[in-house]
């Protein structure tokens, strides 16, 4: 069993039952993370229910994906007594009542699954519990972000297709404009933006347009807000610019549609590193690697939502942000 902090304590006041839910942090995908695992221990401390840890992006090849799985499952059980592996909505609940933090995974595009769909449901069956189109550039699915995008190909529509089946929630965050739009359109169910930020607050490719803020919410989606300094300023990660991005969403869509994936990365020298080595992935002049990129991580979250408590936020609006909203959508689409 872990133990909270008096600001963990306060935070689970705060949103009063509801479920704190971190839906995308990243360790490094290699075997080191082992050494980063650990430091999990905190985002309970500081009143985190669930995390949701990626295991490979459109550059990783289908074993990283599967080597990593195997890395983090490995870690859970071994160490019982502090971790839950999340498969079910019931799995979470159950991490709750017994004091563990709670875990699931995500992949970031999908060169995952290669030519071969049924790759979903095995994903799904090892704890993969979203994933996400292209990453940044095009890939069989789908266009990327910082290209110009020519939407969802038909095998993109297959592994949809076969992730609405399996009951794998599908994410938009890292796909172009057009991609993303075909793909809410042809999705049966609710979407998600896993951990995309307001282009009307920050204009960085990256972020979203409000139009796709808008039709993720009118499909009954969420959209995850990323704790990124160069996604939300001038790399700035302060909590008042977060709440920036916050309030704007919030006056967009209303509450019910809005989460939190912070994407913060527990080893910074391996952001930097990947980052200078794949500059078609990561153009220098839109993710400067030499300055260090600010984050939030999961245990500032607790800060988050005193700010919005003092300027004038209900508990209602609180609990559905920090993963009310999140764990309706695993509601209807886990399955
Ligand atoms: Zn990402």
């Amino acid at each position: 069993m872990l133990n909270r902090s008096r600001d963990g304590e306060f935070f689970r006041d705060m949103v009063d039952g509801g479920v704190v839910w971190d839906n995308h942090i990243c360790m490094p995908l290699n075997p080191g993370a082992d050494r980063f695992l650990p430091q999990l221990e905190r985002c309970f401390e500081a009143g985190v229910d669930l995390v949701t840890i990626p295991v490979g992006y459109d550059s990783r090849a289908i074993e990283d994906h599967v080597r990593m799985l195997a890395l983090f499952r490995s870690f859970i059980a071994r160490n019982p007594e502090k971790y839950q592996l999340v498969l079910s909505v019931e799995d979470i609940a159950r991490a709750r009542q017994t004091g563990k933090l709670g875990i699931c995974f995500d992949i970031e595009g999908m060169n995952a699954v290669s030519e071969q769909p049924d790759m979903v449901r095995l994903y799904y069956d090892l704890g993969v519990r979203w994933m996400l189109i292209a990453y940044n550039r095009a890939n069989g699915a789908g266009g990327g972000c910082l290209e110009d995008d020519h939407g969802l190909t038909s095998f993109g529509k297959k592994v949809i297709s076969e992730m609405n089946q399996v009951g794998m929630v599908l994410c938009c965050t890292h796909a172009g404009y057009r991609t993303a739009r075909e793909a809410i359109d042809f999705s049966f169910g609710p979407i998600i933006f896993s951990h995309s930020n307001p282009r009307s607050v920050w204009n960085h490719p990256r972020n979203i347009p409000d139009d796709l803020i808008v039709a993720c919410a009118e499909r009954g989606g969420v959209i995850g807000l990323n704790g990124i300094g160069i996604f939300l300023g001038e790399n700035d990660a302060s909590i008042d610019t977060f709440i920036r991005h916050v309030e704007h969403v919030l006056e967009l869509v209303g509450d019910d549609h809005i989460g939190i994936g912070t994407d913060y990365a527990f080893d910074q020298d391996d952001v930097i590193q990947t980052i200078l080595k794949s500059p078609e992935v990561f153009p220098p002049d839109l993710f400067p690697p030499g300055v260090g990129i600010a984050m939030i991580p999961p245990w500032h979250l607790v800060n988050v939502a005193k700010e919005l408590a003092d300027r004038g936020h209900s508990n209602d609006t609180v609990r559905k942000l920090f993963g009310g909203n999140l764990l309706r959508v695993a509601r209807q689409v886990w399955k």
